[in-house]
């Protein structure tokens, strides 16, 4: 005989209603449990589904409408002593098919919630873009000054306004594009041996002598300084921070006043230096950094061959663990899958007919002198 798990409830009972085990046999429904048994004989049972969204099977008493005994266990409606009796063939069809439409009602709303929860998130970049665009670029420039201050302490930077005067000439072509875009650009050379530049939100670029010193063109240097600043340009740093807050914080923002976020802001400092790029962001800089190399007629196969000078000293040396020690937002540690983004950016090259600039054929020459520079 079977058993399945039930409840019955009863005035009788403390609290209305007590659990224990139904059964059917000698043409009634039993219910039990250790302090009591109760039954309802056949000739007075109605069988319908009830009770939280219509997933209860209640068997009532047409005696005593204060009592019934109800179980979720579906398997009780294909109960042969059940089942075969003709009295119950429509109450038992009309629940069967109530309990259909409750799973089919359930399965339609999960569906509705996944597609939802989807949509979310598939619009969450988008707007995560539309609160970074409302974030005044005052409060990013703030923050990217704060972070170079405490970053400053730590770099041997190198002063020469010949160098300096040198690189700008040559990379004026490409800081015009950045400047259509609205940023003013900080250029500083560091005396590091690692292949590091790195830029800081609001425009300020910090370039390594590694950088230089593994380079060897200038195509590449721009290819890389034009890469970093495109993190500034489409404000990566501000959205890295803004996609960090979760999606509830997002859609308040991005359907509200977006001011709430000042607090956020302020203290960014410390949340930009332990902020690494996305793989998304990686390929957007990659796309954008191209895209004013071209229009600056700088020939942007320079970063093709950049990264593949970094892919080799990366298997030779694991310098991306050293750099990893140092900020995230440098260009190696932030720079995973260069084998990818090579062939992604060799794809771009493909079929390429524009006509570049020539740029000075001093680059060697510059590299000896920024590398002798000494500090005091
Ligand atoms: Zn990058």
């Amino acid at each position: 005989m079977e058993n399945y798990q039930a409840i019955l409830i009863h005035p009788d009972v403390k609290g209305g209603r007590i659990s224990g085990n139904l059964s059917i046999k000698n043409n009634c429904i039993y219910f039990e449990n250790e302090e009591l048994t109760h039954q309802i004989n056949f000739i007075n049972l109605t069988i319908n589904t009830g009770g939280a969204s219509n997933r209860f099977i209640f068997f009532a008493d047409k005696t005593n409408t204060e009592i019934s005994i109800y179980t979720s266990d579906k398997k009780v409606l294909k109960n042969n002593l059940l089942a075969s009796n003709k009295n119950f063939k429509s109450e038992i069809s009309k629940s069967k098919s109530d309990l259909r439409k409750t799973l089919k009602g359930v399965l339609i709303a999960i569906a509705l919630v996944g597609i939802f929860i989807t949509g979310l998130y598939l619009a969450k970049d988008k707007m995560v873009e539309k609160i970074a665009d409302q974030v005044p670029a005052s409060w990013e420039k703030e923050a990217g000054d704060k972070l170079f201050s405490t970053l400053s302490l730590q770099y041997k930077f190198i002063k020469n306004d010949s160098l300096e005067k040198e690189f700008l000439k040559v990379a004026q072509p490409l800081l015009k594009q950045i400047e259509k875009d609205g940023f003013k650009v900080d250029l500083y050379f560091v005396k590091d041996p690692t292949i590091n530049a790195f830029a800081l939100p609001g425009g300020k670029v910090i370039i390594q002598t590694g950088l230089i010193e593994n380079a060897k063109s200038w195509e590449e240097v721009m290819g890389v300084v034009s890469h970093e600043l495109s993190h500034v340009t489409r404000r990566h740093h501000i959205r890295g921070i803004i996609n960090n807050l979760g999606i509830f914080t997002i859609l308040s923002a991005a359907f509200g006043d977006v001011s709430a976020l000042a607090g956020t802001f302020l203290n960014v400092g410390g949340e930009l230096a332990s902020l690494s790029n996305s793989r998304d962001f990686e390929h957007e800089a990659d796309e954008t950094g191209w895209k004013y190399l071209v229009q600056a007629k700088i020939n942007p196969k320079g970063l093709i061959t950049f990264f593949e000078t970094l892919s080799k000293e990366e298997k030779a040396n694991e310098i991306k663990s050293k750099v990893d020690e140092t900020i995230d937002l440098s260009f190696l540690s932030t720079h995973p899958n260069t084998k990818d983004r090579i062939s992604a950016l060799k794809e771009k090259l493909k079929g390429d007919k524009s006509a570049y600039i020539k740029l000075p054929d001093n680059f060697e020459k510059f590299k000896i002198e920024l590398l002798k520079q000494k500090i005091n």
